[in-house]
Order: C-alpha cells, then sequence, then structure tokens
C-alpha cells in the first residue's frame, strides 16, 4: 500500500479524535525561528499532535527521544490517606488513554524492545509501565538521511525496517510517499483505518546506511574482562557526571521513587534519575558502592555493552547518538567502544 505524503495530516487528523498522537516536531513549526538567542538549535521532540500542528517527519532523530510517553519523566504511581470517616485508602492511578507514537526510527522502536525488556519480562510486570504499553501503537518511519552520530547498525539495527513497530513507512525515492506495512494486529487495525487515504500499489524505498562504523565484535566478552582494567579511570576524567547522557538516552530507564504528604493525604509519584549522579548509588549509613566518577561511568558503559545482554541477550544502546551529540565533554560511545577494542587485557590483570 502506498501512502502519499500529502495525506499524512488527514490520517493524523482522523487518529487524533481516537487516540493521543504524538509527532516529530521542530521548534521553527510552533516557536518562531529553530534557534534561540545565543545562535543554538533548540531541542526537538515528540509532541501531542492536533490540527494545525506542523509535525516534521525529516527530522533524523529527535534529541529527547519519545520514550516519556511509556515512561514519563514525572509519573504519579498512587495517591494514599484516610477518608473523611478515618479509613486508610489506597487509590493506584491509572492511564487510560490510548497513545499513538507517529514517526519515530528503528533506533527508537527498538528501545522500545529493551523497555519491554526491563519493565515486563523476567516474570515481573511494571503495572503502570503494562497499562501505558498495551495502549501504544507505533509508526516507524524509515530513514531518508542519516545523521554524523547515527551508528544504529553497528549495533545490528536497520535504518531502514523496525521490526518492532506496529506499523512501517518506508520512504519512495520520488521522496512524495511511503510504502506502508503493517506488522502487528495493532498495526493492521491502523492501517484498516487509514484505508481510505492509501492507494493501492508500491514504490522504490530510499536505503539507507550510517556512516559512523564502530566495531562490537568481541565487545562483551572483551568488557568481561575489563572490570578493573585502567583506562576507566583514564575514561572517566573528563565526566562531569551531569547525567544528560542518561536523560536523552531512549533506553535509560533508572528511576527514584518520592512522596509528597500533605496532611493526611498523599500521592507517589516516581522520575528518572541517573546512574551518573552520586546519590543514584547512595545506600543507608551513607554507604555508596559508587562514591565516585570512574565507577558511575563504567557502570554506564558496562551496563549498555555488557550486563543488559547477559541478562536480555541485546545491548542496551540502540546507536541512536543521542549522546555523542550531547555530552558536553564529548565522552562519546563511539570512541569508548573503539578505545575498549584497542585496550592491552594485560593491564586488567595487573590491577585485579
Ligand atoms: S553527558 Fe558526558 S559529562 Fe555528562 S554525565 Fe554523561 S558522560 Fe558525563
Ligand atoms: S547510549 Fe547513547 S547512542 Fe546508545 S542508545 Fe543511549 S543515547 Fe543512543
Amino acid at each position: 500500500m502506498l501512502l502519499k505524503k500529502e495525506r499524512l495530516n488527514d490520517i493524523l487528523t482522523d487518529m487524533a479524535k481516537q487516540a493521543r498522537v504524538y509527532v516529530p516536531v521542530s521548534p521553527d513549526a510552533n516557536d518562531g525561528g529553530g534557534v534561540g538567542k545565543s545562535g543554538k538549535a533548540k531541542m526537538t521532540r515528540f509532541e501531542l499532535y492536533s490540527p494545525g500542528t506542523a509535525p516534521n517527519f525529516d527530522l533524523v532523530n529527535t534529541t529527547m527521544p519519545p520514550k516519556d510517553m511509556l515512561f514519563p519523566q514525572t509519573q504519579k504511581m498512587y495517591r494514599y490517606g484516610f477518608d473523611t470517616e478515618g479509613n486508610a485508602y489506597i487509590d493506584i492511578i491509572h492511564d487510560s488513554d490510548e497513545v499513538v507514537i507517529f514517526g519515530m526510527r528503528s533506533c527508537d522502536a527498538r528501545s522500545i524492545e529493551c523497555m519491554d525488556d526491563v519493565f515486563l519480562s523476567m516474570g515481573y510486570d511494571d503495572e503502570f509501565y503494562k497499562q501505558r504499553r498495551e495502549k501504544l501503537a507505533t509508526v516507524a518511519i524509515g530513514c531518508a538521511s542519516v545523521a554524523e552520530t547515527c551508528f544504529c547498525d553497528s549495533m545490528g539495527l536497520d535504518p531502514n525496517a523496525a521490526p518492532g513497530a506496529d506499523v512501517q513507512l518506508s520512504p519512495g525515492v520520488d521522496g512524495q510517499s511511503y510504502v506502508v506495512v503493517a506488522q502487528s494486529e495493532k498495526g493492521q487495525a491502523l492501517v484498516a483505518s487509514w484505508q481510505p487515504y492509501l492507494e493501492d500499489s508500491t514504490a522504490e524505498t530510499t536505503q539507507v546506511s550510517c556512516a559512523l562504523k564502530v566495531n562490537g565484535d568481541g565487545l562483551k566478552d572483551k568488557l568481561e574482562q575489563m572490570f578493573d582494567h585502567p583506562i576507566w579511570e583514564q575514561l572517566s576524567k573528563k565526566c562531569l557526571t551531569c547525567g544528560t547522557c542518561t536523560y536523552v538516552c531512549p533506553t535509560c530507564h533508572c528511576f527514584d521513587i518520592s512522596q509528597e504528604n500533605k496532611m493526611k493525604d498523599g500521592e507517589r509519584f516516581r522520575c528518572w534519575d541517573s546512574c551518573m549522579f552520586s546519590a543514584y548509588s547512595e545506600m543507608a549509613g551513607n554507604h555508596n558502592p559508587r562514591p565516585t566518577k570512574m565507577p558511575r561511568v563504567r557502570q554506564r558503559f558496562m551496563h549498555k555493552l555488557c550486563f543488559f545482554e547477559d541478562r536480555y541477550g541485546k545491548t542496551l544502546c540502540v546507536g541512536c547518538g543521542r549522546c555523542v551529540e550531547k555530552c558536553p565533554v564529548a565522552l562519546d560511545i563511539t570512541m569508548l567502544i573503539d578505545d575498549i577494542q584497542a585496550a592491552d587485557l594485560s593491564k586488567a590483570e595487573e590491577v585485579a
């Protein structure tokens, strides 16, 4: 099936009557100019679509990933307290809206598979994640171009295909259309609802690959032998422990739980946390197993490239390049992978 780009707004407007639909938006579409007074580019992100919104499906990927539709930056979990008769109550806060993320890239589609592993597998279901996940449908658009920081195909992904998404749109070489393929039951239902706007034909599609490459061969095996390697001390020196890398990362999923009490009632909520902060690993009695930068930087990269694969069979880095782009001191995961591959293992033994 073929979807002409000129029909996209019809589809989005129809879907927005049934669901909350999020689309990638450039700041210049709704926020005058695209750059601040400093001349620096503003942040791009997924925003709620309504008629009049101008989506930008040409963005390679957004500054902020769409993970907060499933795992909000701050999420109320439940209210508790005493009712007027003095009885204790706990009310779980449910989110009941249907949501469609329309226009995500392969990297963000894979990141949802990683989040599903964390929140919905190994005999553990996170009910707050689950209720959002069940109501989510995803529409991926293959990349018509790549950024200089993209390296997803080195991490085993394909910028042209996102098998985990409910619908795949592949850009036609004419630049005017998408080939539409439903990839799940949810996807079939969505595509069926688009029928008035689709054409019963097909087209040749754009195929791209990333210019930035890393060598992931044997990386996990090597990292397993490098926990005590001096390279971590050297690599972590320039880290500011600002946490930017974890906030822009589509797969980082650490959170903290807190509460706000008001007289007899209160609310519990969770919010994003970062393994790059010293307080993240602080325990009772002021014990902190990661008190300095080195073990925190090591943890972040070991988790991405080694520990997650041990537990779930895939890396926790999808090669989206956001941390490469945004780290203020260029602690670049692609350069780190090169350094790991070049490292001398005998040094690890000296320290261990
Ligand atoms: S963004 Fe860079 S400087 Fe900031 S915590 Fe991450 S690695 Fe460190
Ligand atoms: S570690 Fe960096 S490149 Fe990898 S998924 Fe996270 S933000 Fe993207």
